[in-house]
């Protein structure tokens, strides 16, 4: 566990960005260590991003207290919109609290109060505030750091979460997969010289299943799958349309979005209770485990199928494999292990903690990189095959799913045309025959090839994927020499101009006077809480008792004389205790609303 200080004036650290928490870890003279998040025990950081009114940004625990009075400006979820055009995300973005908006270059941009945010600069906020947290907590300078991502994850992914880190200050040395970090921490623990292990990770809103082969510290990745739209906010939603289908939510307005949420939070909040007990009931909400077995079983098996695919993939036959490591949050839910373990037949290992395991493991591979242990070395895998457009809009796979990697691959094209001059390369990324079906990354011209008869000309087409698994790609014409390469930039990313802007924007910033925007954000953040208590007593005089009134009036008066002051801290300890003391009512109050709502439905 954490003790006192590190040694080490700069350390790497290893991040784990999940979609509802994320994780932040660092090796010392004891070994992998998990960093504290706000008050005391907890190490997870909610992956939320509050933007006050005043234009403040608040993070983590504090901005997830936010997600029910403000859903519109509390965002969550955002590692589901990384890496993905307006068009990938039609369907879900249906089922959000906030506003995404089809910017320019089919970038998606997240609306918050009249103005526009990308992914990866809300990424980099959540990132921004880990990195901070542990330079302030441990007195040292981070600046280097290992991020995980789900193993499933494309290039378009992989190249906006690399973006975030560089956005949020940090130079992420290497982009490691979720599982594979999850068995570096495994390994890191097993007595066991030689296995062979699956990694189930159901998280919030990916799934992964990854197959290793561990030999005397060598983590060799044999095959990995998944969905990176397939997790807990799934269960919530099918929750949701359960009680939606009883007729349960018809009279409510579930276009008003803090009813939505509050729904949304009460099906987590049934997924949870039922992990340890028969029945969920809170008010109108019902739900049995049998009728949750029977919601989640589609998830379930759709989990099992890609499992099927990825042991075929590493031609291992079910009874060859030693153990199943689960991860995740979701694999909490006890349902999810007794279909694993009616499925494998094999101990399913759940020792650890299903959260923390992978940010310990992204810090041992930052120790790794560190150059403080040379015992281990991992051999990963890209996920996805990767391969050019040839005639007739057919795939061309160059580098099959599943191959190693840091890999170099070539391959030999030629012209179809007498004197034909230029050489298109369309870049993909998918594992369907037609490039239509994949992913496009990208696309260059190979110029100025000397006039030759069609079929003579010999162009290489060089793949090369780093270690984080993104790709550059190099042709050229080897008669003449002519040559062309291109490092592939996400078609969702950000150019590296943007970049700049956005780091100026950030240093521009920084100059301000921090201290006095800051004291400016909090004030307008208590006057905007001031205002809504105010009303919130107005509306729900019926729910609240003489003596909560009270207190209601006298927290606001609090607020009122320190707004007054200069004193930013006591501002923002006001407001947190009243905000503890009012989240109880608001959730009762919505309930009540609710309730109101809804008499005369009864759930079967
Ligand atoms: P992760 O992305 O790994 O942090 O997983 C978070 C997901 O795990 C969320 O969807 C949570 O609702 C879910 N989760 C956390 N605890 C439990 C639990 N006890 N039972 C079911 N799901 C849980």
């Amino acid at each position: 566990m954490v003790t006192g200080e590190i040694d080490q004036k700069e350390i790497i650290i290893g991040i784990d960005l999940g979609t509802t928490n994320s994780l932040v870890a660092y090796v010392d003279k004891d070994g992998p260590q998990l960093v504290k998040a706000e008050n005391g025990e907890r190490t997870l950081v909610p992956s939320i991003v509050h933007f006050s009114e005043g234009g403040g940004l608040i993070v983590g625990e504090a901005a997830r207290d936010k997600l029910a009075m403000y859903p519109e400006s509390t965002i969550y979820s955002v590692k589901r919109l990384l890496g993905k055009s307006y068009s990938d995300l039609v369907t879900y973005s249906k089922g959000l609290q906030y506003t995404i908006i089809d910017g320019e270059d089919e970038l998606i941009k997240v609306e918050i109060g009249g103005k526009y945010y990308s992914p990866i600069e809300l990424s980099a906020a959540i990132l921004r505030h880990l990195k901070r947290k542990i330079e302030s907590d441990k007195n040292v300078k981070v600046s280097k750091a290992v991020i995980t991502v789900p193993a499933y994850f494309n290039d378009a992914q992989r190249q906006a979460t690399r973006d975030a880190g560089k956005l949020a200050g940090l130079e992420v040395l290497r982009i490691i997969n979720e599982p594979t970090a999850a068995a570096l921490a495994y390994g890191e623990n097993s007595k066991t010289e030689s296995e062979t292990i699956a990694v189930y990770d159901l998280g919030g809103g990916t799934f992964d299943i990854s197959i290793l082969k561990l030999s005397h510290g060598v983590y060799d990745v044999l095959s990995t799958n998944g969905d990176t739209f397939l997790g807990g906010d799934d269960i919530d939603a099918s929750i949701v349309a359960h009680w939606t289908a009883k007729g349960l939510l018809e009279k409510v307005d579930l276009k008003n979005s803090e009813f939505k949420q509050l729904v949304r939070l009460r099906a987590e909040e049934a997924k949870k209770h039922l992990s340890d007990h028969d029945r969920y009931e809170n008010g109108p909400f019902v739900l049995d485990r049998a009728t949750f077995r029977s919601l989640i079983e589609p998830l379930v098996q759709q989990t099992i199928a890609k499992i099927d695919a990825a042991i075929k993939d590493a031609e291992l036959d079910l009874s060859e494999l030693d153990k199943v490591i689960l991860v995740g949050g979701s694999t909490r839910i006890r349902y999810v292990k007794e279909r694993l373990q009616e499925y494998f037949k094999k101990p399913i290992f759940d020792d650890h903690n299903p959260d923390e395991v992978v940010a310990l493991g992204a810090a041992i591979q930052a120790n790794i990189l560190a150059g403080n242990d040379s015992d281990k070395l991992l051999i990963d895998i890209t996920p996805l095959s990767l391969g050019i457009e040839t005639v007739g809009g057919l795939m061309d796979t160059i580098l099959p799913r599943n191959s190693k990697i840091p890999a170099s691959v070539g391959r030999s094209y030629t012209t179809s045309v007498d004197g034909q001059k230029n050489l298109k390369v369309a870049v993909y990324q998918g594992e369907r025959d037609m490039v239509s079906d994949n992913r496009k990354l990208g696309e260059f011209i190979l110029r100025d090839i000397p006039p030759m008869p069609a079929g003579i000309p010999k162009i290489l087409v060089e793949f090369v994927i780093n270690a984080d698994g993104i790709l550059k790609v190099k042709a050229k014409e080897e008669r003449s020499s002519t040559e062309t390469e291109i490092e592939i930039k996400s078609q969702y990313g950000v150019s590296e101009e943007e970049m700049g802007k956005m780091l100026l924007d950030s240093i521009k910033y920084a100059e301000t006077d921090m201290k006095l925007k800051s004291l400016v954000d909090a004030r307008n953040e208590a006057n905007s809480l001031v205002l809504a208590s105010q009303k919130f007593v107005v509306q729900n005089a019926v729910i609240l008792t003489e003596q909560e009134t009270k207190k209601i009036e006298s927290h606001v008066q609090t607020l009122k004389s320190l707004t007054a002051g200069e004193d930013k801290d006591a501002i923002e300890a006001e407001m947190q205790a009243f905000n503890e003391f009012s989240r109880p009512l608001a959730e009762r109050a919505m309930d009540h609303n609710l309730a109101e709502a809804l008499k005369g439905k009864k759930l079967d």
